[in-house]
């Protein structure tokens, strides 16, 4: 019915979210660049650098949410779903053209 209007107040929402991921992101690299303890795990060098590429994902992410391109699909230009959005929100395309990118192009 209202569907940019309704879109517009999913990706707000989405926006949300996203600042209260890279929040908690940034919260956790600071606990993590902390001396060890008792000898810490080794775990600790590997959980940093996925929270840091998730922190930049996250930024790509609100970037294109403030310039207006976010959640638009690189490949047929359709909205993806906030859905898809919330599980991978570097997403560039639909779950249809992602599938067809691993595919050669015609
Ligand atoms: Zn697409």
């Amino acid at each position: 019915m209202t569907g940019v209007l309704s879109r517009q107040r999913e990706l707000d929402a989405l926006r949300v979210l996203l600042y209260e991921h890279r929040d908690r992101c940034h919260t956790q690299l600071r606990l993590l660049n902390q001396p060890p303890r008792d000898g810490a795990g080794t775990e600790q060098p590997a959980l940093a650098a996925l929270t840091r590429h998730r922190l930049r994902d996250l930024e790509h992410a609100l970037h294109a949410i403030d310039r207006g391109t976010y959640g638009v699909c690189a490949g047929c230009t359709a909205d993806i779903r906030i859905d898809d959005l919330l599980r991978q929100p570097a997403a560039t395309r639909c779950p249809g053209c992602a599938d067809a990118g691993h595919r050669p192009a015609v």
